[in-house]
């Protein structure tokens, strides 16, 4: 990939602008939950929610945000204070990065390779700064890290062009929060991307990362996140999102489409860090400011025909047609918001959609990379996370959950009642596979 731009010039010109046992009985991965739906007045939705969805204003409700003088105070005590400024920091470091990166593509660089380059060299560097961060924080103690990348391709002779470019923009990186430290040699690099090669598990401390959820997001200039979360003997403890396309005000079907983060990229309210620790509360705020300190909830407030569930913009990651059908039975009328990555997690814990619902194909096992983070700071928003059977995610057997019944689904807790039984009913209504 071609580097026009640096991040010191990105930077810049971004600164100006400021195993659950499943229940006896349900098939393995609920095989009868992703069967087409074809019966019910539900299938009569979906033209009724585009005219609804036409005729509804763009969504600017303000962040529901409690006011709590003391809350850069609370945000920084408790268990975790000392963990969580660490994994702000690390995530702000690496999404520096990825702004760049991503600022690149929307310059019009073209990749010069077929291997999708400029995702790829962002995914390791960010997991490379991640790990710097956290070794700096964490002196002489035992780090291990749970994430999606190694560094074995990039030690091949293949991979050093590669390598050179990550180590680039790595220390470009550097250069801007850490201005007085040494620069990395890509040994250093390449060594700190295997830090990330933990098989985690329910004993003991294990930091949890994916460097850049939402891949597709990133290269479709759409929402992407970078997601650090910390396991305490298998229980959530932590989480931080960076998403840096996500604006600090409610999100509208627009900030979720394709180009979005060129169109926004200089805009001083673009760009939200979600953070929270265990019993602490979740806090948002700018994604290149302090520490969060905007106390945040969900919302359980609104009726069913007000609002909106969100599910991933990438058809292939989640059966959209099962949501509509789940949605219709609660009484949702508006339609989805569709988002890429983690960043969903952050939305409904502000309050911007009260669902989100993932249906994956039956095959596809699902890693705690992509929901630790996101874990950590819808729960501590008032929101609730199970699988499709209501089943909590268990964080404790390794990089993989070790069985997921159907999907995931979280929500405000009545919405999130309101589907279980929905999905309850759905389930009673199909015929059974003997
Ligand atoms: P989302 O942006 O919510 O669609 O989720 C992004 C995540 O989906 C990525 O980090 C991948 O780990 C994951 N993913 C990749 N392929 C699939 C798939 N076929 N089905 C479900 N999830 C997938
Ligand atoms: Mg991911």
């Amino acid at each position: 990939m071609a580097c026009s731009m640096s991040i010191t010039a990105v930077a810049r010109s971004v600164q100006a602008a400021p195993r659950p046992v499943a229940r006896a009985g349900a098939l393995p991965a609920l095989q009868w939950l992703l069967k087409p739906i074809g019966r019910g007045p539900t299938l009569q939705q979906p033209k009724q929610l585009q005219r609804r969805a036409a005729a509804t204003p763009r969504h600017r409700r303000p962040v529901r945000a409690v006011a709590a003088p003391l809350a850069s105070e609370v945000a920084q005590s408790g268990d975790y204070k000392v963990e969580l400024q660490a994994a702000v920091d690390a995530v702000r470091l690496a999404s520096r990065l990825c702004q760049a990166v991503q600022m690149q593509l929307k310059h019009g660089e073209k990749t010069d390779k077929e291997d999708d380059s400029p995702v790829t060299v962002a995914d390791y560097g960010a997991q490379a700064l991640v790990a710097w961060s956290l070794r700096r924080a964490f002196p002489g103690q035992p780090l291990s890290l749970v994430a999606e990348e190694d560094a074995v391709d990039l030690r091949e002779p293949s991979g050093a062009a590669m390598l050179d470019r990550i180590t680039s923009l790595v220390n470009e990186a550097l250069a801007i929060e850490h201005p007085q430290v040494a620069r990395l040699s890509s040994a250093e690099v390449a060594d700190l991307v295997d830090v990330g090669c933990s098989e985690g598990g329910g004993v003991g401390r294990h930091w949890v990362l994916d460097p850049i959820d939402g891949t597709r997001g990133f290269v479709g200039q759409r929402q992407y996140a970078v997601c650090l979360g910390l396991l305490q003997d298998g229980q959530v403890a932590l989480g931080v999102l960076g998403c840096p396309n996500l604006p600090q005000y409610a999100i509208t079907d627009a900030d979720c489409d394709e180009g979005q983060a060129a169109r926004s990229f200089s805009e001083e309210s673009v760009g939200t860090i979600f953070a929270a620790s265990k019993g602490q509360g979740a806090y948002a705020g700018p994604v290149f400011g302090g520490m969060p300190t905007q106390r945040i909830h969900c919302d359980d407030s609104l009726p069913p025909f007000q609002v909106r569930y969100m599910e991933s913009f990438e058809k292939r990651h989640s059966n959209h047609g099962l949501a509509l059908q789940i949605g219709a039975e609660i009484g949702v009328e508006l339609p989805s918001l569709k988002l890429d990555s983690q960043a969903k997690y952050g939305a409904l814990s502000r309050g911007d959609a009260s669902i989100f619902m993932r249906f994956p194909d039956a095959a596809y096992r699902e890693k705690i990379w992509d929901h630790c983070a996101g874990v950590a700071i819808i729960e501590e928003a008032g929101a609730v996370i199970t699988d499709a059977l209501g089943n909590p995610l268990d964080f404790s057997q390794g990089r993989f959950f070790p069985y997921l019944n159907g999907g995931i689904v979280a929500a405000t807790p009545s919405m999130h009642r309101a589907i279980m039984a929905a999905i309850r009913k759905i389930r009673e209504l199909e015929p059974k596979e003997e």
